[in-house]
């Protein structure tokens, strides 16, 4: 079963709280319902925080902590957060956590990954700076719209003017890079991709951008490569067009563990882009490999043998 929409959109709303800028609650909904478009599922975790509530988490393992004359001091629990009441932008409801859920909706996912990527270009897209780009330390899962107003503006009382864009579009996945480029991070695109990018490109002629982030072009990339294999290596007679269909899936082989050669390289590349880090893109089939893709069938409802057959090819690539 996989989650609904509406699912999604409810926990989202709920976990943000009242106290949530309209504008910042439309554009985190939107980015659930873009995110859901493309097949990624994911959930607003917090939004709105009080003083209070950020009070009670500064205070946590912190000796003798008073705010507002009240002791916040909670040494049973580790320290959270250096953001004291005030300082955070989710205590005046411009700021956003998200995270990944399972495809049922059951489970967190906290790997950042091309999927988590992905939901922060969108929500860039649509007017949030994300955590992911700060220098000094990263917040992966944070968003915030400040509107250019530091905290000390915003405890005096000026309130931001923030301009939705919700009726504008994301750009497609292969495009985000240019978004990415807005803010000059250096950790711009995940290597490992473009190295999956630019093996691909070499060995199967694909002509694919090397921009380290996965979309479209690069998935239908690595199913042309596994296609080829597919015709040299067990001679199969399938049509190289990178387009997942039955005669592809019925060729599929099983790749256990000990399996040597490309179609291992294409399996570890393709989970690694799906978010099941195999540890190594050696080609060949060890421990690594047989862990993520346990972990890739059982986030698929598959049952969890280690082998990649028909069915954990199909989710990879269908
Ligand atoms: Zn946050």
């Amino acid at each position: 079963m996989i989650v609904k929409l509406e699912t999604l959109l409810d926990r989202s709303e709920k976990n943000m709280g009242s106290g949530i800028h309209p504008v910042v609650k439309e554009s985190a909904l939107e980015m659930v319902k873009r995110a859901y478009q493309e097949g990624i599922f994911v959930q607003i975790s917090a939004g709105y925080r009080s003083m209070e509530e950020q009070a009670k988490l500064y205070g946590q393992g912190r000796l003798g902590y008073i705010y507002d004359g009240k002791n916040y001091s909670d040494l049973s629990k580790p320290r959270v957060t250096n953001a004291m009441p005030g300082q955070s932008y989710h205590n005046y409801g411009l700021a956003i956590d998200y995270f990944i859920v399972s495809d049922d909706g059951k489970n967190a996912i906290w790997t950042v990954d091309a999927k988590w990527r992905r939901v922060a270009a969108i929500g860039k897209s649509l007017g949030f700076a994300w955590g992911g780009d700060w220098s000094s330390f990263k917040d992966y899962p944070h968003l915030d719209m400040t509107g250019g107003l530091t905290y000390s503006q915003l405890k005096a009382g000026t309130k931001p003017r923030l301009i939705s864009k919700v009726n504008g579009t994301t750009p497609p996945a292969k495009q985000v890079e240019s978004v990415v480029k807005d803010t000059p991070a250096k950790d711009s695109g995940n290597q490992t991709i473009k190295s999956i990018q630019r093996t691909l490109n070499g060995r199967y002629s694909t002509k694919i951008d090397v921009d380290g982030y996965y979309g479209p072009n690069t998935k239908k990339a690595l199913i042309k490569g596994f296609q080829t294999e597919l015709n040299k290596q067990y001679g199969a007679k399938i049509k190289v067009d990178g387009i997942w269909g039955p005669q592809t899936k019925a060729a599929s082989p099983n790749v256990r563990e000990g399996a040597e050669g490309n179609i291992t390289y294409i399996l570890q590349a393709a989970l690694y882009l799906e978010g099941h880090d195999p540890h190594g893109m050696d080609g060949i089939f060890g421990s690594g490999t047989e862990i993520a893709v346990k972990s890739f069938q059982r986030a698929n409802g598959l049952s969890a043998d280690g082998i990649a057959g028909e069915n954990t090819f199909a989710k990879l690539f269908g």
